[in-house]
């Protein structure tokens, strides 16, 4: 696994982390997907994501039960739901999602989506729970530029550590003018659903043939190519969710090798650059 700076947090990601949304809704399901996770993790895939919302806490109760023994080795996240968002809420929010996880701290803590709260107010619940070692980190999700902005002005104390937004072939609107705008600013972007959440072109298809072709190429497979295109410059990271060993393995070997300006080109091609701003992809 590749490692890079997580912005301003003095700390090193993996570039590929693990998503962790649909784990746990199936009692069945539950022990394959704690072995995938601890793979991903001996695999270098420490930074897990999850969320109070995935599966009303189930999968934060998974995620606990695969973290059990290496949580110092993981970079964890969880997020608020913007309906709690309140000052006293996401403070509650936060202890509970402590709870499910079975530790007492959060590596990183985000507003899962803008909320009806007053982002101050979220904000000087997110300093607070820095303040009392709850999480070491806070930042947003699905935030534009202009949510960016009024987040950060209603900081009184740190900063924004990352926005996670949604980045796949298919979506690639950050890239008009929001991965700039955090570059400028230094906040790390991690992109979910990297495979579209279920939306990946079909190896029949004409844009599907040509990842595999690209894929051929290097020894990797269309999936790969994807993950790589997607953190290829400084501040992106990408988090797919795999419940499948096969699945992690094959996730954690998408980086640490290089696309070429001629893979990219044919990338464009098929799955276009952003011409003008559109609003934020949300899934
Ligand atoms: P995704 O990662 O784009 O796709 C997940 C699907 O891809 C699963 O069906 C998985 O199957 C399959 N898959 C994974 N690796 C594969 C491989 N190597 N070969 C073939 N299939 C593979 O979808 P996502 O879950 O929507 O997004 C990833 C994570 O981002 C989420 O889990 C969540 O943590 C986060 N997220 C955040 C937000 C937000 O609002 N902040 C929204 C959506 C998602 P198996 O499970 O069978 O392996």
């Amino acid at each position: 696994m590749i490692y890079r700076k997580f912005g301003n947090t003095g700390v090193a990601l993996p570039l590929v982390g693990q998503g962790t949304w649909k784990m746990g809704e199936s009692r069945e399901r539950a022990k394959e997907e704690i072995q995938t996770l601890r793979l991903g993790i001996d695999l270098g895939m420490t930074h897990i994501d999850t969320a109070e919302m995935y599966g009303n806490g189930s999968t934060e109760e998974l995620v606990g039960r695969a973290i059990e023994g290496v949580r110092e080795k993981v970079f964890l996240a969880s997020k608020v739901l913007p309906s709690n968002a309140s000052y006293q809420g996401t403070i509650r929010a936060c202890e509970g999602s402590l709870r499910r996880l079975r530790t007492d701290y959060l590596d990183l803590y985000l507003l899962h989506w803008w909320s009806r709260h007053p982002v101050e107010e979220t904000m000087r619940a997110m300093e607070e729970l820095a303040r009392l070692g709850r999480i070491r980190f806070f930042g947003v999700s699905n935030f534009d530029i202009g949510q960016l902005g009024q987040a950060e002005r209603a900081i009184t104390r740190g900063s924004i550590a990352c926005n996670q937004v949604c980045y796949h072939l298919k979506a690639r609107g950050i890239e008009y003018s929001l991965i700039g705008y955090c570059r400028s600013r230094g906040i790390p972007l991690v992109g979910y659903s990297p495979f579209g959440s279920g939306d990946f072109p079909s190896p029949g298809s004409r844009a599907g043939r040509a990842l595999a072709e690209i894929g051929k190429r290097h020894g990797k497979s269309a999936r790969q190519v994807a993950l790589n295109f997607l953190t290829r410059e400084e501040g992106l990271f990408s988090i797919p969710k795999a419940g499948r060993a096969e699945h992690v393995r094959e996730n954690s070997s998408a980086v640490g090798w290089e696309l070429s300006e001629d893979d990219i080109e044919i990338i464009n091609g098929f799955f276009p650059r952003p011409d003008r701003d559109t609003s934020l992809e949300m899934i």
